[in-house]
């Protein structure tokens, strides 16, 4: 990249103090490939006493990834152990273990450390940050790696806190409360509430699904790996790569993209006729079958991927309920048609709060610009990266970024591959600061909502997708477009300052 501070003659390389927030599967790729650069200084805070981040929170019944778990690993660590398509949850978390141990990045990452705001110094060039001690560190560079997904988004349901039994979000599962033989109630429709009522069925003495919106359920069978197949790819390394970069997903990632970018695409009309057939053919009981039949386009929502809720929900100790919540009642939940779902356990799969991204860290960038002012209504982000006004601070995962059912591993990694050439005049020393242009930024938001508007995620639902504003903030162009954006920095986009 040709910055505008490279006429400075070959100064001495620097060493770079780099902050990285979160140990995640983004901060721990990033740990992972500052230290083997071997040039910085490193530290990595962790709030929790653990790696893992969404894998280590939520260890809810049924949990899995929803994309290829052969895709869902770094690019340099394949996993031939995978046991399933499909990967369980507690596997996952312990697929990032096991790279932070064969990686040796644990020495690096203060647990324990939940940082409390960054602060930039615009005299000393450096960034401050403050952890919930009151302890202060300076590093030159700060990568927020805190997560999209993450703080727990609870319903204002009348009556909640007078609910006689056990209560908890899906990402705080307790554990020590028994689930066989009870009656249960999930509150919530998404991924993860699908994923807890297939898990659940067959073991719960009545298990309601309580449900605002129905979803469309894309089949996605999810078979298990034999010893045979996991030996295969121990031997044969290209099998994964075949699954990964094969041109079977590549291609659904392709033509997905693309369907969620034209809501009048073929392949959007291909993904409708699935989904439709899906509950056609599944569910026996009109009555039912209607009720589940979603009011919105396939895809408005987040696309819910399962091989069994269908089959799930219609076993007799199941009962779908399709309706509004009137209030939370001590024995159970009273939905607005006036029925109570007596239950002992509720649990609320109500999602996340997926606006807050670095927040509620409180960071004040150059001339003390206020991160929460500048995403007031509604966050936004270069590519997902950087932002005007915050020198040397970038993001992983961060807004307006491709969040969709395809692997956040994958574009983790060419968020990083980007943040790499931009540290690289900072580590040769040909500049102190590399700031985004706030006239790139406002062209990119420009045509991005303009985009976003046009995308399926806007085409008349409500979801998380959606920012205070309506807006759909999810990148919308297509996979092809974020991989050849992130592929180098343009310096025009930024101010590299000596
Ligand atoms: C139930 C569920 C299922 C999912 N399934 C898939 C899937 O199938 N495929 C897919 O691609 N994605 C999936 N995702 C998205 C998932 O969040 C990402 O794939 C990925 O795990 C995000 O990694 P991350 O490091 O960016 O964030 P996180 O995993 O959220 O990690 C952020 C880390 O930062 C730490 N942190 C946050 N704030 C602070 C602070 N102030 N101080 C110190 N530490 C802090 C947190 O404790 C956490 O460890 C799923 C998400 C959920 C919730």
């Amino acid at each position: 990249m040709d910055t505008s501070a490279s006429t400075l003659a070959a100064p001495a390389p620097r060493r770079l103090r780099i902050a990285i927030i979160g140990a995640g599967m983004a901060g721990i790729l990033a740990a992972i490939r500052l230290k083997e650069a071997g040039t910085h200084e490193l530290v990595v805070f962790e709030k929790a006493d653990r790696i893992g981040g969404t894998w280590r929170e939520n260890t809810y019944p049924g949990l899995t990834c929803d994309v290829p778990a052969h895709a869902y690993t770094y690019s340099f660590a394949p996993n031939p152990d995978w046991s399933s398509f499909l990967a369980p949850g507690p596997e996952i978390q312990r697929y990032f273990e096991d790279v932070v141990r064969r990686y040796a990045i644990a020495p690096l990452i203060r647990f324990g450390c939940a940082i409390r705001s960054c602060r930039f110094d615009d005299t000393r060039r450096l960034w401050t940050i403050t952890d919930d001690q009151g302890r202060d560190d300076d590093f030159d560079v700060v990568i927020a790696a805190t997560g999209v997904l993450h703080h727990p988004s609870m319903p204002a349901l009348p009556g909640l806190g007078e609910f006689a039994g056990a209560c908890f979000h899906s990402a705080r599962w307790d554990h020590g409360v028994a689930l066989d033989g009870r009656r249960i109630a999930v509150v919530g429709s998404g991924s993860t509430g699908v994923q807890i009522v297939s898990a659940l069925a067959g073991r719960a003495a009545r298990l309601y699904h309580i449900q605002r919106t129905p979803q469309w359920i894309m089949p996605m069978p999810n078979e298990p790996y034999s010893e045979a197949q996991r030996a295969a790819f121990r031997a044969d390394p290209g099998l994964i790569d075949e699954i990964r970069y094969g041109e079977h997903y590549t291609g659904l990632v392709r033509r997905f993209t693309r369907a969620i970018i034209d809501a009048d695409a073929p392949e959007m009309h291909e993904i409708e006729t699935i989904v439709r057939d899906n509950l056609e053919r599944s569910v026996r009981d009109p009555q039912l079958r209607e009720a589940l039949r979603p009011n919105y386009r396939a895809a408005c929502k987040r696309l819910i991927y399962s091989s069994d809720y269908y089959d799930k929900i219609q076993q007799p100790d199941v009962e779908a309920v399709v309706g509004a919540i009137e209030c939370i009642e001590p024995e159970g939940v009273r939905m607005k048609d006036g029925s109570l779902k007596e239950a002992d356990v509720l649990v609320l799969a109500t999602g996340f709060q997926a606006d807050r991204f670095v927040r509620p860290i409180k960071v004040r960038g150059r001339g003390a610009a206020d991160l929460d002012a500048q995403w007031t209504p509604s966050p936004s982000a270069y590519l997902g990266i950087t932002l005007p006004g915050f020198p040397n601070f970038f993001m992983l995962n961060g807004p307006t970024g491709p969040v969709g059912n395809f692997s956040l591993i994958d574009i983790a990694e060419r968020q990083w591959a980007y943040i790499e050439q931009l540290l690289a005049p900072l580590a040769r020393a040909e500049c102190a600061l590399v700031e985004l242009r706030a006239d790139t930024l406002r062209a990119y938001d420009e045509r991005r909502v303009t985009a976003a508007r046009r995308t399926i995620f806007g085409s008349g639902c409500s979801s998380w997708y959606l920012d205070a504003t309506g807006v759909p903030a999810s990148w919308p162009w297509t996979y092809e477009a974020f991989a050849e954006q992130t592929a180098k920095p343009q310096a025009g986009d930024y101010l590299f300052t000596a």
